[in-house]
Order: C-alpha cells, then sequence, then structure tokens
C-alpha cells in the first residue's frame, strides 16, 4: 500500500474540496493560496504527476499548470 500519511497533514484537510476544482484559473485563486503555505505541497504534487490526476488543484498547481511541468518532465528525460 502506498504510503499517503503526507495526506494527514494536508493544509486542506477541512477545507471545501468545490474550491480545489474551479474551471478557470480566476476561481482557483482561493485554492491555490491554501496550497501555498502547505507542509506537504511536494508530495501532493509528486503524487499528482505519478498519477496523471486530470483534475483540480493539486501540490499548488492548476491541471493546465500540471500538465505543463508533465510535459517539461518527460522531454527532460528523452533528452
Ligand atoms: S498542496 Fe494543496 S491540494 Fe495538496 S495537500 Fe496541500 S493544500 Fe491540499
Amino acid at each position: 500500500m502506498e504510503d499517503q500519511e503526507w495526506a494527514d497533514r494536508a493544509r486542506c484537510r477541512g477545507v471545501d474540496p468545490e474550491l480545489f476544482f474551479a474551471r478557470a484559473l480566476h476561481e482557483a485563486k482561493p485554492a491555490l493560496k491554501v496550497c501555498g503555505r502547505c507542509p506537504v505541497k511536494e508530495q501532493c504534487l509528486e503524487y499528482a504527476l505519478s498519477h496523471d490526476v486530470d483534475y483540480g488543484v493539486w501540490g499548488g498547481l492548476t491541471e493546465r499548470q500540471r500538465r505543463a511541468v508533465g510535459r517539461r518532465v518527460q522531454l527532460a528525460r528523452v533528452s
């Protein structure tokens, strides 16, 4: 079983999950603010990238921002 102990320390615990699934970037800002001071942001982003999580704010990034990061990681692997 995967270790997700980091999720217990997530700053978004108890925050309305709807906040993290906004459609537009400006609507995602409140979620991004929560993530900004999250002690497990790195682990959360790593989880989202390694599990191809398509929707929502994870690790302080929107889905669009994560896709860009994912592409850069792929390019770095082939070069
Ligand atoms: S980085 Fe954001 S979405 Fe991830 S655990 Fe922290 S507060 Fe929640």
